[in-house]
């Protein structure tokens, strides 16, 4: 209906009729995941892991109320299919349950039992550099 009135009245309005199209369409790109614009998504930003060079990092852990060890992997991109393939990958390879956080800053993996060795020879085997 607007489209119509300003063919109609075209002579008229041409003068005045600036139609705001936003040029730029980055502008009006949205988020996927909160659908937000773009400009206005707060979402934590993955990292692209073919060009992150990172050194993952092993420690022991103590949790839960009986005092259960785990394994944490620390210091990881945070890529959540990143993380994701690389615990089901390691819960096979050590026969024992396993979960991925995805923190502030990076990506932590985290597997029930001192697991060190088997992380360590998976890890190596998937290019991951590793310490600790
Ligand atoms: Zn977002």
């Amino acid at each position: 209906m607007y489209k119509a009135g300003v063919l109609f009245d075209h002579r008229a309005t041409m003068k005045d009729s600036r139609l705001v199209y936003s040029s730029d369409p980055l502008a009006n790109q949205k988020c996927p995941k909160c659908k937000e614009l773009v400009s206005e998504c707060t979402c934590p930003k993955e990292v692209d892991v073919k060009n992150y060079k990172f050194v993952a990092v092993l420690r022991m852990e103590k949790s839960g109320r009986g005092g259960k060890t785990v394994t944490v992997i620390d210091q990881l991109p945070k890529n959540e299919i990143f993380l994701r393939e690389l615990t089901t990958k390691l819960k096979k390879k050590c026969g024992s349950g396993g979960t991925y956080f995805l923190d502030k800053k990076e990506g932590v993996i985290e597997i029930q039992g001192d697991k060190r060795e088997l992380i360590r020879e998976l890890l190596t085997r998937e290019k991951i550099k590793s310490k600790g």
